[in-house]
């Protein structure tokens, strides 16, 4: 509404002495990049740059010609100029700079080129109900890796090999359980997954994350398989769960829908195959998965992080075409020729075709979790795009940090000091569970007077820089989230003397829930006691209008009326949260009665009081907020 007023004012203003030179449009459509700048947009309305500067500025804004602009700024000098402006996003910028290099994501591909692929599958559930153990225990069953004597190692993802009526066939997983990766790639525009597993405790039956995470399938318009874990407990009722889950439109197949219910105990290993067999039934009655093989790859990376002895390790899952050893690729921001890749049981290998996950080596920098990869003819053209990506974050970048700075200000003007902003640097051992935590944070419901700011995330142990940046955050020092990473020793040492806090967490969930009780905390007032003085009783009346009257002698500081009371009989307290309803120096009102003085006094709340009673009087303060 301000901003609206602002304008018109501002409009009122200027209209005589306008004379920027600045072309007006006629509803002209304008397409224009997040974080674009004053001379982009003069650029694509054969504007000179200085008079749009001088356009802004009428409209009360002070922008510079090369600065990056916020999506409200370039909307509103166009609606001023008349132009209709298009902020395009990120994803179709993304097209429109790949286009440039001939490379179309989209393209239709030839019928006879596609080959069947696994299925790609993600395990979702509740906290407790035995995600991690459902993985190990898939993890273990399979027959190659078995053969090969390998451990399944943690690289993100992982195919297990079955037969299923009479052909061998995969299923690949995404081995970071849990719906928050599963959104922040889907938030990037990433659909990894091609089924769902819900876990659902047979003991504990639907809980909220059950439905979250079900909601976040439904949504991606992904099928789900829905395995009954623990049903090895004596207390499982995994009947109750086929109930619970036909409210939510999930109606089991012996039930006459069509959602494979399976009844698994992780632990124990019971019914992994079944659930292997359901996911491939469901694959097959309700996909159609098939990619072709050949040709560049291209895919997504699910998780990356910089291991010490290799350098920036990404493990990407190819969702079309073979990737080789050697091929240029880019991923997201980082490029780099793929110089080893290794699969779940670490053994090299030479190409990986679609839904196969492997771990690459060899790009120059640790991409993020839900970016894209692919490989190109060439290292000049990765390199390129990855550094057109790169100055195109930078700007929007840019773009949101000035976003942010003015509507602080704004706000501020708004409501003076009212404003609290929690401040967080994030670190993380992999780029997936940083995004992930970040991504679930931006989404807590955050009352209005609070503002939550993610000043820094990254990849790898929490540095000196990190702390100094905490100490150096504008309105209060950030706090830096420890995700399953430890400081450096000086690290440590800097935060000890500059008062900035550190916490660590390995779980997600248990992050978003106190970060989220930390931010309630943050508005809920925090009230103390403060003694105001204590009287001693000395005579006690009735009256038949106003019940026991006390007359009573104060002996330090003062009583007042309506303070809260309490009443100490030889040292016990014998009532607890009574009021002084009145308050008499000889006959008049009095609304407080000092030391040494006497007065006579009614409490309400209480009844019994005798002589010799004390009479402790407190006031609840609110605690300013720290
Ligand atoms: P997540 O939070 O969903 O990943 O759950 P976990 O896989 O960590 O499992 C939570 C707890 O349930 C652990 O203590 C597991 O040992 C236990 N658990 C998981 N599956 C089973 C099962 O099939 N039977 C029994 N009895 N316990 C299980």
């Amino acid at each position: 509404k301000s901003k609206k007023l602002r304008r018109q004012e501002f409009d009122n203003l200027s209209a005589p002495t306008m004379s920027s030179g600045a072309p007006r449009g006629n509803g002209q459509t304008v397409r224009l990049p997040r974080g674009a700048s004053l001379s982009d947009f003069a650029d694509r309305i054969n504007a000179n740059p200085g008079s749009l500067v001088q356009e802004m500025f009428t409209l009360g804004e002070m922008v510079t010609a090369t600065q990056s602009c916020t999506d409200e700024t370039l909307l509103l000098l166009g609606e001023h100029l008349g132009f209709d402006v298009q902020i395009v996003s990120p994803e179709d910028e993304d097209k429109e700079l790949l286009a440039r290099f001939n490379i179309d994501l989209d393209a239709e591909v030839d019928e006879e080129t596609l080959v069947s692929r696994p299925p790609v599958v993600t395990v979702m559930g509740h906290v407790d109900h035995g995600k991690t153990k459902l993985l190990d225990a898939i993890r273990k069953t399979d027959q190659v890796a078995r053969e090969a004597g390998g451990i399944t190692q943690h690289i993100g993802a992982y195919q297990v090999h079955v037969e299923h009526e009479g052909e061998p066939r995969a299923i690949t997983f995404i081995d970071t359980p849990g719906h928050e990766a599963f959104t922040a790639m889907r938030a990037r525009g990433a659909q990894a997954t091609d089924i769902v597993v819900l876990v659902v405790a047979a003991d504990d039956g639907v809980m909220p994350q059950t439905v979250e995470a079900l909601n976040h399938a439904k949504a991606a318009d992904v099928p789900i398989v829905v395995a009954v874990n623990k049903i090895d407990k004596p207390e499982a009722n995994p009947d109750k769960v086929r109930q619970q889950l036909t409210e939510y439109g999930l109606v089991a197949e012996e039930y006459g829908g069509d959602t494979m219910f399976v009844n698994v105990a992780a632990k124990p290993g019971i019914g992994i195959e079944d659930l292997l067999e359901g996911i491939l039934l469901t694959a097959d009655a309700s996909l159609d998965l098939r990619a072709p093989i050949d040709g560049h790859a291209q895919g997504i990376a699910i998780e990356a992080h910089l291991d010490k002895g290799r350098g920036p390790v990404a493990t990407v899952l190819v969702q079309k075409g073979m990737l080789r050893v050697g091929d240029s690729i880019v991923a997201g921001n980082a490029y780099g020729r793929v110089r080893a890749m290794l699969d779940e049981n670490l053994t090299q290998v030479s190409e990986a075709g679609p839904a196969r996950p492997v771990a690459v080596l060899g790009l120059t920098a640790v991409p993020g979790a839900g970016d894209t990869f692919l490989a190109a003819d060439d290292d000049r053209t990765v390199r390129q795009i990855a550094e057109q990506r790169q100055a195109r974050r930078r700007a929007a970048e840019q773009a949101t940090m000035r976003g942010r700075a003015t509507l602080e200000t704004l706000l501020e003007k708004i409501k003076e000091g009212e404003r609290t902003s929690l401040d967080l640097i994030i670190k993380g051992d992999v780029s997936g569970s940083v995004e992930a935590l970040e991504d679930a944070l931006v989404k807590l419901p955050i009352p209005e007077e609070l503002q939550l700011r993610i000043i820094h995330r990254g990849v790898g142990a929490i540095t000196e820089n990190d702390v100094n940046l905490a100490s150096a955050s504008a309105d209060a020092t950030a706090i830096i989230i420890g995700f399953n990473v430890r400081p450096m020793q000086q690290a440590r040492e800097l935060a000890d003397r500059n008062g900035v806090e550190i916490r660590y967490y390995t779980v997600i969930y248990q992050a978003i829930e106190e970060i989220e009780a930390a931010l309630k905390g943050m508005l809920k007032p925090v009230y103390e006691e403060v003694e105001l003085g204590t009287a001693e009783v000395r005579e006690v009346f009735r009256s038949s209008k106003v019940g026991l009257i006390a007359g009573c002698i104060v002996r330090s500081g003062l009583i007042r009326r309506n303070a809260k009371a309490r009443v100490i009989r030889d040292g016990a307290v014998v009532a607890e949260s009574a009021t002084v309803t009145s308050l008499k120096r000889f006959k008049d009102d009095a609304t407080e009665v000092r030391e040494g003085f006497e007065c006579g006094l009614t409490l309400g709340g209480f009844g019994g009081l005798q002589v010799d009673d004390v009479i402790e009087t407190y006031e609840m303060r609110e605690k300013p907020r720290v």
